[in-house]
């Protein structure tokens, strides 16, 4: 066995992709520095994640709601769930992504699954988002007198 080296990938001033030169210490994958930044980015995406399934319930009992028949107050109601349930959604997926991409040569099946999962939700609720911006439109215009 040779000595294990850290096995995140770093970008060189020429913009090259090679391993990180450094050794991890006994028992572990990453060095000092990337075992650091692998924590904080897992977190990143952990909180995101979790903010965004604590709204999940919200927004899919929402997805029920006949949007284009909803009145001012109610709309905004709805939107507000809706962009932040988004809003989190977003930041998961990009979250896992880049960390993904910053950490994994191979990403194992399973973390390919959820963020399949996850994409999903986000075309879901880009379209219920576009829906509920196409009321908003449409309400406004009625406010103007059109
Ligand atoms: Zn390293």
């Amino acid at each position: 066995m040779g000595k294990s080296r850290c096995w995140a990938p770093v970008t060189t001033k020429d913009g090259w992709q090679r391993q990180c030169r450094k050794v991890p210490p006994a028992g572990t994958h990453y060095c000092e520095e990337h075992h650091q930044l692998y924590v904080k980015k897992t977190d990143t995406y952990k909180k995101a994640t979790l903010e965004m399934e604590a709204l999940d319930e919200a927004f899919v009992r929402l997805g029920d709601t006949y949007v284009e028949g909803l009145g001012q107050e109610d709309l905004v109601h709805v939107a507000e769930i809706s962009r932040a349930y988004l809003d989190c959604l977003e930041r998961a997926v990009r979250g896992r992504e880049e960390h993904h991409r910053r950490f994994f040569t191979q990403v194992d099946s399973a973390h390919l699954e959820y963020l399949e999962v996850l994409k999903y939700r986000l075309e879901n609720a880009f379209a219920f988002l576009y829906r509920i911006e196409s009321r908003e439109m449409e309400l406004s215009d009625k406010g103007l007198g059109w």
